[in-house]
């Protein structure tokens, strides 16, 4: 324990308040990893550091309970996801608060962010009974050929600061319910979320009497994380973060032969098409760009505006972005809270002077915010930045919020540079013309994991399979098939036929 814990101010108070009403045992939270708050840049409370020797044994309890957990029926798993889904319900202010506190969300983005652990729990609990094979006809008489999915084993979950509490129950739900055990190691800057989203689950475990080695949880650096990434035991690594992460992770599981899915960093574009209802897309694009203080893995960077509306949308984006409020999220009416760190503001710096250097003009934003009342804390306005072309640096994810504005005359040249760029997470139009719409849709058209018709590129809801290709990773998360990816096919093929026929007509003995 150490003297953080003792720090008493009134986020540390809130934060004290809600991790117990999560069930935390404060005494045992305290340790040398302090979280600070980018919302006055004030120490929280120190978490526990886990050392090399923790994270082999928590790989091994996680291990050792996947028998008893994989051959628990599915629907029963579906019952403990169940309870941890009431219990976030009923916690989820007490989550939102932790979220803010620790990663500068607004309040409402932060409660939005727990309900989407909700509405995951909610759809893995369905899927608990859905785990579906398929059954193929058979060349063969007298034979039967199927599919079935089967628990995977132990699933690695690797969460970037910006979703801290959202991604792991994506992952979590649905790995458990597929019959895997978890090990999570959370962000390093939302450390406390964790602590309590994970001892919600770890009530849910006693309650349902299931094996309590299922969900570990590690508090570790990237160090401690490449670690986990290495072991073995590990059948499924699931990263979510930078796309630098990915390039690390995803040789270091291939060179063991274990199994990736990759979330990884986006450059989302948008188009706005003469014929667009510039309401709705100035809306769009506003929400998209500045929200969640552009730290969205599908925040909108990069705009290209039909140059007959070009003046009329940019001008108007402009005042909107001059219009926010940016400040503490916990105050009402603030729109734009903190970036998460100094390093971030210097990135965006970096980028903006870039930017400027390539030939761009700064329209709105980019500049500091109240830094005498939070000397230690990153407030920003969001920045719009006009490009004569898409140079070098709007190829990049600045994680940060800036927006590229760039103008075009044919659809199909706004497509290609749309598509020009080395990541492919999420993507607009706006456009009241079908055929645009469905061109941009089509197989020709955006080349990104999600694409949008008149809503911007943030938002997703948790039905739909959520992850981008390219250098974004390939992964798919959430909804539809995505289950999948925690589990494994056998192929199976029963003969009941008393005779022996081989395949593709092949005699033998
Ligand atoms: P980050 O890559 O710095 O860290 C993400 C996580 O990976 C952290 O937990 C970190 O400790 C861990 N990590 C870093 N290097 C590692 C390594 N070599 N081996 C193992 N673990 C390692 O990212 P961040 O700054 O926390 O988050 C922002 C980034 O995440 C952005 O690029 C954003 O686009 C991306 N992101 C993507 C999605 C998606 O679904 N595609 C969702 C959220 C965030």
């Amino acid at each position: 324990m150490t003297d953080t814990l003792t720090t008493t101010t009134p986020l540390a108070d809130d934060v004290r308040a809600a991790l117990q009403a999560c069930g935390v045992d404060l005494s045992v939270v305290g340790g040398d990893a302090q979280v600070a708050s980018p919302i006055t840049g004030e120490p929280l409370i120190g978490a526990r550091l886990d050392t090399v020797a923790d994270i082999d044994a928590a790989v091994g309890r996680a291990a050792e309970a996947f028998p008893a957990w994989r051959d628990t029926p599915a629907p029963l798993r579906g019952q403990l996801v169940k309870r941890w889904g009431e219990l976030l319900t009923e916690h989820k202010e007490h989550l939102a608060t932790l979220v803010t506190a620790e990663v500068g969300k607004t309040p409402s983005e932060a409660r939005g962010e727990v309900q989407e652990m909700i509405d995951i729990a909610d759809l893995a609990v369905g899927q608990s009974r859905q785990l579906f094979g398929k059954t193929m006809p058979s060349e063969r008489p007298g034979h039967r050929l199927q599919e079935v999915w089967h628990p995977l084993g132990v699933v690695g979950v690797i969460s970037a600061f910006n979703f801290p509490v959202a991604v792991y129950a994506w992952n979590t739900a649905l790995a458990l319910v597929c019959g895997d055990t978890v090990v999570w190691k959370p962000a390093d800057a939302a450390r406390l979320s964790a602590i309590a989203v994970d001892a919600l689950l770890a009530k849910a475990v006693s309650e349902a009497g299931a094996p309590k080695g299922i969900h570990q949880l590690l508090l570790t650096d990237a160090d401690g994380s490449r670690k986990l990434v290495e072991d073995p035991r590990v059948a499924l690594v699931s990263a979510t973060g930078s796309v630098r992460m990915g390039r690390e992770v995803a040789p270091a599981v291939a060179a063991r032969f274990g199994r990736t899915l990759l979330e990884l960093g986006g450059n989302n574009g948008a188009i706005v098409a003469p014929s667009a209802d510039l309401d709705l897309a100035l809306r769009g694009v506003v929400f998209a760009a500045a929200g969640t203080a552009g730290q969205r893995c599908t925040t909108l960077r990069r705009l290209f505006v039909h140059s007959s509306v070009a003046d009329q949308l940019t001008k108007r984006v402009v005042a909107a972005y001059e219009s926010l409020a940016v400040g503490d999220p916990r105050e009402d009416g603030v729109l734009v809270g903190p970036l998460v760190n100094q390093r971030s503001y210097e990135a965006q710096q970096a980028a903006l002077a870039a930017a400027r250097e390539q030939g761009g003009t700064v329209l709105a934003g980019g500049d500091r915010e109240l830094a005498d009342a939070h000397p230690d804390a990153y407030y920003v306005r969001p920045a719009v930045v006009s490009m004569p072309d898409q140079t070098a640096i709007v190829h990049e994810e600045t994680f940060a919020p800036i927006l590229y504005v760039m103008t075009y005359d044919d659809l199909g040249e706004a497509i290609a540079l749309h598509n020009a760029v080395p990541q492919g997470l999420s993507s607009a139009i706006f456009t009241t013309d079908q055929g645009e719409a469905e061109r941009f849709l089509s197989s020709a058209g955006s080349d990104c994991g999600i694409a949008n018709v008149n809503i911007g590129t943030s938002g997703a809801e948790i039905g739909g399979a959520f992850g981008g290709e390219k250098e974004t990773g390939g992964g798919r998360e959430s909804g539809s098939d995505a289950w999948k990816a925690y589990m494994r096919p056998s192929t199976q093929t029963v003969n009941y036929s008393g005779q022996l026929p081989l395949a593709q007509g092949v005699t033998f003995i």
